[in-house]
């Protein structure tokens, strides 16, 4: 993202559960309001991050219904009553089925939630005096959504794209074509200068991997 002064926002990337997932802390820099993106886990470590930036937390934001992604949004809204804003209603059925997920994958901390507001395609969220763009990008879940804020050319774009890679899509209700017709038609108009986050590994930007993605360069898509 552009760390330059006037920039509306500033991220911070904290790393949770045992798969390392980008949980992002996003403020706005003018009123110090925050927005946790994919509270995983780790809530304390979270609520710690905020105090020792002198943020107070304003919104929970949900890309996806994945346990590592919102594995712990329960419990941070328990603590700070803030409203959890996202996914797209079509990822109920992961967010759901938390509980035996987590369970199973050793996260026995993950519960339930029921979001606050849905996010639909075109959605704008607003934290303190700014806002973010919504896009609903289905492929890798149905109910995927993509932040972006456009001033600051930053996305958080959770598991559709990575540096180099794609998200999965051999879950239930994933799908390879709509993953791709996502990235193309959701986030390349974007422009190529937008840095982002993803899920899971380093950030990248959009015309990087226009030019270097194995799965999703222009020039790969295009069958050259
Ligand atoms: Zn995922
Ligand atoms: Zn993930």
């Amino acid at each position: 993202m552009s760390e330059t002064a006037s920039s509306p926002i500033r991220a911070l990337i904290a790393p949770v559960t045992p798969l390392a997932q980008n949980c992002t802390i996003v403020w706005c820099v003018k009123t110090m309001k925050a927005a946790i993106i994919d509270p995983g886990g780790e809530v304390p470590r979270l609520l710690g991050a905020l105090a020792a930036h002198g943020l107070t937390l304003e919104k929970i934001w949900i890309t996806h219904g994945h346990l590592d992604h919102a594995g712990g949004t329960a419990d941070l809204k328990a603590i700070t009553g803030v409203p959890i804003e996202g996914p797209h209603r079509d990822d109920a059925f992961w967010i759901d089925q938390m509980e035996e997920s987590g369970a199973k994958w050793g996260m026995p901390e993950a519960k339930c939630f029921t979001p606050d507001r849905w996010l639909e395609d075109g959605d704008t969220v607003t934290l303190g005096e700014t806002s973010f763009e919504v896009y609903h990008c289905p492929g890798h879940t149905p109910g995927h959504v993509v932040f972006f804020h456009r001033e600051a050319r930053f996305a958080q774009v959770g598991d559709v794209l990575f540096q180099g890679s794609i998200g999965r899509t051999d879950f239930p209700r994933g799908n390879f074509q709509q993953l791709i017709d996502s990235i193309t038609g959701k986030l390349w108009p974007l422009g190529d200068d937008v840095a982002f986050v993803s899920g899971h590994g380093p950030m990248s930007r959009f015309g990087i991997e226009r030019r270097t993605n194995g799965y999703v360069a222009d020039d790969v898509l295009a069958g050259d």
